[in-house]
């Protein structure tokens, strides 16, 4: 039977229903076909972090396009992707020394993954080959980054193909996992204690590195983990040798208040992958940040990191990324993200913190989520089925509010949430925009 003639020749992400286009953009609104404005309140998967055409980044572009638009890393650097490293490593900020310049997050985690075992193998340990991730986590869509999430559902289809090399300990998510009587310093105990007995399982000289989200965005909504984890953590991986990979790929590049969100857990990543708000959607580009041990043990070494795609560090992607995060260091806007953050917070909790059916309200910065549940008292999640988070979605759209939702899980273990990160540059006015139309949705949703 031949195709309907209306279907789109794109494979979108629903191949049933098309998208409206999007045709233009400024400041925190996108602007589609016919002329209707959506007010862009998580920067898409927290990406826009300067929002739409911000004009000097889209000046960055066109500059480097006249300049030079290509140069195969094989042969060349670039000016960009020099003055880009520096701005991000120059001054060694947790001993991190090196950028790897790639094209989005998936890919700066599966290079941080092989990084991670080249270094073993630099210093003749072939044996450490094990990964430890965590439950409820994303790393991206390829298939060592998604052997490495723990978010079950995206999984699951995919099995046959995903390599056993990880294994998965709980997730630092207070709300669904912290247990009654338990403060928090006995809970980051338990969690510290389970990863521990998970690196003896394993053995200890097996382990080459364990992976964890900073702050956990999209699987369970802008958890942030409890106090001393990251430290605990930290402890655990230096006293069994194995290395510390932090995926800020969406908390990262100041969206939690700081430009990496480890500054505010006392402790520093050995490798770090980022993407999203290093370009701000302008471009596609991502990175893996390289702490001076595992350059060095490279460059004593073999030499050379085995893995390289044809976009390694291309030159227009990191203009652009040169020129997002020289504006958010010129304009200031890591003050803006706490102080739009903690106004953003005050009015979802305003609006939200008597709800029936929200939950929780968390997160840090401008990377904030709330929790549906069914019920309150026993934070009993809506039954999955119901696509609560779809519904809610639907309906701020229709109100003119773009947000980010995330589906419940059928053992309970989270609820549906929705997330907010609006661009870094959002107005007073506009996060009680936000907050007025989303209220709006989850009453009509639920
Ligand atoms: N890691 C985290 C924490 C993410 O949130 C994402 C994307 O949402 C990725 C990795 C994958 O990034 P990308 O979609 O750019 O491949």
């Amino acid at each position: 039977m031949n195709a309907p003639v209306t279907r789109s020749r794109v494979l979108h992400r629903s191949s049933r229903t098309a998208p409206p286009l999007a045709v233009g953009g400024h400041g925190v609104w996108l602007v589609e076909q016919g002329g209707r404005e959506v007010l862009d309140a998580s920067g898409g998967a927290a990406v826009s972090c300067l929002g739409h055409q911000h004009p000097r980044i889209v000046e960055a572009i066109k500059r480097q396009a006249d300049r030079l638009c290509y140069a195969h890393t094989g042969f060349f650097s670039n000016e960009p992707a020099e003055a880009l490293a520096e701005e991000l490593v120059g001054h060694e900020p947790g001993g991190l020394a090196q950028a790897y310049f790639v094209s989005g997050g998936s890919e700066a985690v599966e290079a941080a993954l092989k990084l991670a075992r080249q270094y073993f193998l630099e210093l003749g340990q072939p044996r450490r080959s094990r990964y430890i991730a965590r439950r409820q986590s994303y790393h991206g869509n390829t298939l060592g980054a998604l052997a490495a999430g723990g978010n079950a559902g995206r999984r699951a289809p995919y099995a046959p193909l995903l390599t056993d090399a990880f294994s998965h300990v709980s997730p630092a998510f207070a709300y669904r996992e912290q247990q009654q009587g338990e403060d928090e310093a006995a809970f980051t105990a338990r969690l510290a204690a389970e990863l521990e007995a998970e690196f003896q399982r394993l053995g200890p000289d097996t382990v080459a590195a364990f992976v964890a989200e900073t702050v956990v965005g999209a699987t369970a909504g802008c958890v942030p983990a409890p106090a001393g984890y990251f430290q605990a953590v930290r402890e655990i991986c230096d006293r069994h040798g194995a290395l510390l990979i932090l995926d800020e790929v969406m908390s990262g590049m100041g969206r939690t208040g700081t430009r990496h969100a480890w500054e505010q857990e006392g402790i520093a990543p050995d490798l770090q992958a980022i993407a999203k708000g290093l370009g701000g959607g302008y471009q596609a580009i991502g990175a893996v940040l390289v702490s001076a041990r595992i350059a060095d043990a490279v460059e004593r070494g073999s030499g050379a990191f085995q893995h390289g795609h044809t976009y390694l560090a291309h030159p227009i992607a990191c203009a652009a990324a040169l020129e997002v995060q020289r504006v958010i260091r010129e304009d200031g806007l890591l003050a803006q993200v706490r102080s739009m953050g903690a106004r953003l917070e005050e009015r979802l909790t305003e609006r939200f913190g008597n709800h029936a059916h929200i939950g929780d309200i968390r997160g840090r910065g401008l990377f904030q989520a709330i929790e549906l549940v069914a019920d309150r008292s026993s934070r009993a999640p809506f039954d999955p089925a119901l696509k609560v988070h779809q519904r809610i979605k639907d309906a701020a759209f229709a109100r003119g509010l773009g947000c980010y939702p995330g589906g419940g899980t059928l053992d309970g273990q989270r609820g549906d949430h929705v997330l907010l990160a609006p661009p870094y540059i959002v107005s007073a006015a506009e996060i009680d925009l936000i907050v007025e139309r989303l209220g709006e949705a989850v009453d009509t949703a639920i």
